[in-house]
């Protein structure tokens, strides 16, 4: 995703294709194209996306807020809140692929990390921090140091300036604790947990069918422990909004006893 919103502008000679670019003919601006933008604030049709915790941040730090960050946001809140909070980090997040891939070398290389080390809802407190923080420095503190952010600068400029931040993240991941960074400690996956309480789109389990393997909390990718009241026979969802509707839970029950569903019955 963060490859196709920066296409655009890298074949329009914007960005490191500018660098390259010997003419005289003046490159397209963004603005003329279908879709362009980053993770963090984009265009597609003329309607800018924005994300909230960044718009967040730039209101806190401003300390003024405009009608074209709400409506900037709003189209996000509304299609994650609908759908699922987290499904942004499963299915849209470039960090989650690379952490898929350190998953993949960890088990490689037979390296064994704590499976829970900090508490999944810190990050919400995380995302608090971070606004409270642009608020008392004036400046967008976390889309300074954002991992997406850094995968955006890569794409676009090839610039290595966040590579420290993946590389901190990498190493958390593969020597501490597994998936510290996604479960516990990014505050965007923070704002999307807290809507993903209310998302649609839900695992579903049929009690009669489980018999209790455990396969799926091994291959939780969000958190083991929000398959547990749906295990334990206490609900029919998979309800925690950290669940990022990613369906590795369902790909790994032998027995057909989880499946996707809509509503939260
Ligand atoms: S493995 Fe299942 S419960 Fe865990 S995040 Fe993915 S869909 Fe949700
Ligand atoms: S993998 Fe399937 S059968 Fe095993 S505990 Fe989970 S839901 Fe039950």
């Amino acid at each position: 995703m963060a490859v196709l919103f920066c296409l655009p502008l890298l074949v329009a000679g914007w960005g490191l294709a500018g660098s390259f670019a010997s003419t005289d003919v003046a490159a397209p601006t963004p603005a003329e194209g279908v879709f362009y933008g980053s993770l963090s604030s984009s265009s597609v049709l003329g309607v800018t996306i924005l994300d909230p915790l960044a718009a967040a941040e730039v209101v806190a730090a401003a300390k003024t807020v405009s009608i074209g960050l709400l409506t900037g946001v709003l189209p996000v809140l509304v299609v994650y809140g609908l759908v699922r909070g987290r499904a942004f980090c499963g299915w849209v997040c470039p960090v989650n692929l690379l952490l898929e891939g350190l998953d993949w070398l960890r088990r490689k290389l037979g390296l064994r990390v704590a499976e829970r080390t900090v508490p999944r809802r810190t990050k919400i407190g995380v995302a608090a921090g971070v606004v409270v923080l642009s608020a008392l420095l004036s400046f967008p503190v976390f889309q300074a140091f954002s991992p997406i952010g850094a995968v955006n600068r890569g794409i676009l400029f090839g610039a290595f300036s966040g590579l420290g931040v993946l590389a901190a993240i990498a190493v958390l991941e593969l020597f501490w604790s597994r998936r510290v960074w996604c479960r516990s400690l990014c505050p965007l996956g923070g704002v999307y947990e807290a809507l993903g309480r209310v998302g649609q789109v839900n695992v579903a389990i049929d009690h009669d069918a489980c018999i209790h393997c455990g396969k799926c909390e091994s291959a939780c990718l969000a958190d083991p422990e929000i398959l547990q009241p749906a295990l334990a026979g206490e609900d029919r969802i998979v309800r925690a909004g950290d669940c990022m509707a990613c369906g590795a839970c369902i790909d790994a029950c032998p027995t057909g006893a989880l499946a996707m569903s809509l509503g939260r019955r």
